[in-house]
């Protein structure tokens, strides 16, 4: 049946899923494309993850200078090439794409460098190139994009894409948005020196946390010099030579050179055909699927951001190696979307895995909290304050340990093992039989005996 089409497999979107997608499929045999617009990589590897995570790498230089007079070092003068450091960056991100791209011609895919629109449940074309194409299966994998509001000036404000290219670094930068980007960002540019202010119009950043890693990291961030601002959203920018103006909600106005706004991200369906072949799309212009990531037209799948379910690089690539299991291995396989753990590359760092306090409360039935905040050895020679937070979410009848929260250094490393554990569902008891290893910051994971009081009975007594 499959021969009846050009291909078995269309993808659109050469990012972390599709390239995954594409790959696995045609070693399993299938005829595969992929077409891609941009470079190949998306945005973990072009513009997110990965060049983000060099930027977060070069920023925490300052704070290890400054540490390492504690330690007896004695340091020269020490001066950050922004010029130096982007060219190094970029041509590591283009040895990355390259990878990708040999993967994929190693694989057999043929990688058509276009942009692709559907013309039906089989069909795409691509319009630059003048073809039309058919396949038995179609996978959209096109991602999201930066979203920012519609204000008066809003021209003169950056997004997250943008942020990577600046030609010089600002003396001041103004940050917009309380989510992951911004908080990356706000460090970032903080820790190279930038005068930053952070402006978010909740109560606090990073909404949906955990209450007291928020906390806890907001008081770091500032502690480290970023000014945050809570509160109060932008209403209008304007730019008068260098500087842009942000007029926030309370009438307070920020001055910057550089505004980034850090508002969000939508899915990538405008101008796709999706509505034309008949995919139905969310009211967030996400495009609708079930478990198996099949759309509202049985040949067309969609995977990563563009579903809009948990917009992380490694669940669209789980989410590709299910769609391949399922069509192309013969064995039906959902990615269980419950306890995937994240990391926000702030300074310091979060790493975070299951269940919130709010959330665990909000389910019913009695949980244990297990706290610690503490200085972390490092900070003592060098009279350091940063303070580093471990709390632990624990259902009081089962003692099945919930959630894990991590607020201070290499709490993303400490987390990715962390959640095999709430994975599998230990118990508390089966955290603390493992023995710690010492002197760590981890190891108040599995040494916290002592549940924090609890506020519901406190109150009933
Ligand atoms: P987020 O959805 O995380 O945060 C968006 C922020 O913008 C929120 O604080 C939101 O406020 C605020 N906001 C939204 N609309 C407005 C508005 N009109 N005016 C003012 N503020 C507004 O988006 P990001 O852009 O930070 O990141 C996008 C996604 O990318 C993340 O959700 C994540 O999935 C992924 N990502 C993951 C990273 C990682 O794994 N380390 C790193 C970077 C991105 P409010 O909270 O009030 O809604």
């Amino acid at each position: 049946m499959a021969a009846a089409y050009d291909y078995d497999l269309f993808v659109l979107g050469a990012g972390s899923g599709g390239v995954r997608a594409a790959r696995l499929a045609a070693q399993s045999g299938a005829r595969v494309a992929i077409a891609e617009a941009d470079r190949v990589g998306g945005t973990c590897v072009i513009r997110g993850c990965i060049p983000k995570k060099f930027m977060v790498y070069a920023s925490a230089f300052a704070a290890e200078f400054a540490s390492a007079r504690g330690y007896g070092w004695t340091l020269g003068e020490t001066r950050f090439d922004w010029d130096a450091f982007r060219e190094a960056r970029d041509r590591e991100v283009a040895r990355l794409s390259g990878l990708y791209v040999a993967n994929l011609n190693n694989a057999g895919v043929d990688i058509l460098q276009a942009r692709a629109e559907l013309l039906g449940p089989h069909e795409v074309a691509l319009p630059s190139k003048g073809l039309t194409l058919t396949a038995d299966k179609i996978l959209i994998a096109t991602g999201g994009a930066p979203w920012r509001p519609d204000l008066p000036g809003i021209e003169h404000a950056l997004v997250s894409d943008e942020i990577f290219d600046l030609p010089r670094l600002p003396r001041r930068l103004t940050v917009v948005g309380g989510g992951y980007i911004a908080v990356e960002f706000a460090g970032v540019f903080n820790g190279l020196g930038v005068e930053t202010t952070l402006v978010h119009r909740g109560a606090n950043i990073l909404r949906g946390f955990d209450e007291d890693l928020r906390a806890h990291l907001a008081e770091e961030m500032e502690r480290r010099g970023v000014k945050i601002v809570l509160g109060q959203e932008p209403v209008s920018l304007e730019k008068q030579g260098e500087t842009i103006r942000t007029r926030l909600s309370g009438g307070r106005v920020e001055e910057a050179e550089v505004v980034l706004f850090a508002t969000g991200r939508r899915p990538a369906t405008a101008n796709l055909g999706l509505e034309r072949a008949g995919v139905r799309l969310a009211p967030s212009g996400a495009v609708e699927v079930d478990a198996a990531s099949r759309t509202t037209v049985d040949s067309i799948f969609a995977i990563g951001d563009v579903t809009d379910r948990l917009n992380l690089t490694p669940v669209a690539i789980r989410e590709a190696h299910a769609f391949v299991d399922t069509a192309y291995h013969g064995k039906p396989t959902a990615f269980d979307h419950a306890n995937v753990p994240c990391a926000v590359f702030s300074q310091p760092p979060v790493g975070t895995v299951g269940l919130t306090e709010a959330e665990a409360r909000h389910r019913g039935g009695a949980v244990d909290i297990y706290r610690s905040a503490f200085r972390p050895m490092k900070g003592t020679l060098y009279g350091g304050a940063e303070r580093a937070l471990l709390k632990l979410v624990v259902d009081r009848e089962s003692q099945k340990v919930l959630g894990a929260h991590m607020v201070g250094p290499d709490a993303p490393e400490i987390i990715q093992m962390a959640a095999i554990a709430v994975k599998m569902g230990a118990t508390k008891a089966q955290w603390d039989e493992a023995c710690a290893v010492h002197p760590t910051t981890a190891e108040e994971f599995v040494t916290l005996r002592t549940p924090a009081p609890d506020p519901a009975a406190d109150a009933l007594s």
